[in-house]
C-alpha cells in the first residue's frame, strides 16, 4: 500500500515478502515514476552521446549473471518490479546499470558520527542527494519487510533503487558518488547498495559494499549502531576503506586516499566537492559534543559556494540536464532507528520523522 502525505513529503510504499513479492508491490504502487524513468532512460541512451538503447540492453545483459551470483536477492526484487511496473525486465535491468559518460561534478555531501559526540549518545549517518533537479519526483520512502532479513527504510529511486537506507539490525548504507576512471563490464554499482541493507553485522555489510567484479562503484558509507564508521572509497579495480578515526567523518565527492588518487578520473570536475568537503567539516567540527539534528540543519544548509554548495541549488546559467539541486536531506539515527527525512532543500524544508 501506498500512502501519499501532503505534497510537500516523499510517497512511501509498504512491501513485504519474498523478494519477488516485494518487487511487484513496489512496482505497482510506483508504476507511474518507473515509467518516467524508462521514458529518460530510453531518450538519454538515444541522444547523441548515449550508446543507443538496444547496445545498452545488449550490453547491460552481460553482467546479468554477475549480478545475480552477487545477490540474487535484489535481481529478484527487479524482476518483481518488472511484473509490478509492465515494464519488460531487460529494460528495468538496463536501468539498474553504469555506463560510461562524463561527470558533471554531481553529486551528495555525507556526515557521520558516532555516539560520543552527540547530545543524546546516538549514532547518526546524513546524507544530502544533490541529483538533477528533475530526479526529485522519482523518490519514494520504501518499507521493507522480506522474510527472514532485518526490515529497512530506505529512500529509493522509483520506489525500487536504494541511494540512502538503514535496516532494523542498525546498519545504514549511505554514501556519495565517486568518477574512477577503471569502469569495466561488472556488478552494477547499485546493487552492492542493496546488499549492504540485508546484512546484520558490519563484517558483512563491508563486503557486500565492494563485490569484487564490480563495474563501478559508490563511495558506500557503511555505519552500524556500535559507531562503527566505514568510507568504502571504490573504484571499479581498487578500493580503500576509510575509518573514522576520530568517531566522526565527512564525505563529498572526490577520492580521500591517496590509495585512490589514481583511479580520479579529471579532479578539475571535483570543485564543488573540494568546497563542500572542506566547509562541512569546519562547521561540523564546531559541533562536536552537542551534535543533534539542528546540527545537522545548520550544516547541511549552509550556502558558501552557492550555488555549488553543501545545499546545492539549480544554476540557472546551466541547462536544465547539467543543473544540480539538493532533493532530500536525511538523517539515520542507527540508535533508535528512525530517519529523519527533509523533502528538498534543508535550507526551506523540515526533518520529518519515519520509523522503520
Ligand atoms: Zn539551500
Amino acid at each position: 500500500m501506498a500512502r501519499r502525505r501532503s505534497e510537500k513529503c516523499f510517497r512511501e510504499v509498504f512491501a513485504s515478502g519474498s523478494h519477488f513479492q516485494i518487487g511487484k508491490t513496489i512496482g505497482r504502487e510506483c508504476r507511474d515514476q518507473a515509467l518516467k524513468m524508462e521514458k529518460l532512460f530510453k531518450s538519454g541512451m538515444n541522444d547523441p552521446g548515449g550508446m543507443g538503447f538496444k547496445k545498452a540492453i545488449a550490453y547491460s545483459k552481460k553482467s546479468l549473471p554477475m549480478s545475480r551470483q552477487f545477490c540474487p536477492e535484489s535481481v529478484e526484487e527487479l524482476e518483481g518490479y518488472a511484473e509490478g511496473t509492465g515494464i519488460d525486465f531487460d529494460t528495468i535491468y538496463a536501468m539498474s546499470c553504469d555506463y560510461p559518460q562524463e561527470g558533471r561534478g554531481r553529486g551528495c555531501t555525507d556526515i557521520c558520527v558516532n555516539s560520543e559526540w552527540t547530545k543524546d549518545d546516538v549514532v547518526y549517518a546524513v546524507h544530502n542527494e544533490d541529483v538533477g533537479p528533475y530526479n526529485q519526483p522519482f523518490i519514494t520512502i520504501a518499507h521493507i519487510r522480506p522474510k527472514d532479513e532485518p526490515a529497512i527504510l530506505a529512500m529509493n529511486y522509483g520506489g525500487i533503487w536504494p541511494t540512502a537506507g538503514m535496516n532494523s539490525a542498525g546498519i545504514s548504507l549511505t554514501g556519495n558518488a565517486l568518477e574512477p576512471n577503471d569502469l569495466r563490464l561488472g556488478i552494477p554499482k547499485g546493487i552492492p547498495c542493496r546488499k549492504v541493507l540485508r546484512e546484520t553485522s558490519i563484517y558483512k555489510a563491508l563486503m557486500a559494499s565492494m563485490p569484487e567484479g564490480r563495474g563501478h562503484s559508490f563511495n558506500n558509507i557503511v555505519c552500524d549502531s556500535n559507531g562503527e564508521i566505514y568510507s568504502m572509497e571504490g573504484s571499479a579495480t581498487a578500493f580503500d576503506a576509510l575509518y573514522a578515526e576520530e568517531g566522526w567523518m565527512i564525505h563529498t565527492n572526490h577520492y580521500l586516499s591517496p590509495k585512490m588518487w589514481k583511479f580520479e578520473a579529471n579532479l578539475h570536475t571535483r570543485f564543488s566537492s573540494i568546497v563542500r568537503y572542506n566547509r562541512a567539516k569546519r562547521l561540523f567540527r564546531r559541533e562536536l559534543g552537542e551534535v543533534d539534528m539542528s546540527t545537522f540543519k545548520r550544516v547541511l544548509s549552509d550556502h558558501v559556494g552557492y550555488y555549488e554548495s553543501i545545499c546545492r541549488h539549480a544554476d540557472p546559467e546551466l541547462g536544465e540536464w547539467d543543473q544540480t539541486k539538493t532533493i532530500f536531506s536525511v538523517a539515520f539515527d542507527l540508535t533508535n532507528k528512525v530517519a529523519w527525512v527533509c523533502w528538498g532543500n534543508p535550507c526551506e524544508g523540515e526533518y520529518r520523522k519515519y520509523e522503520i
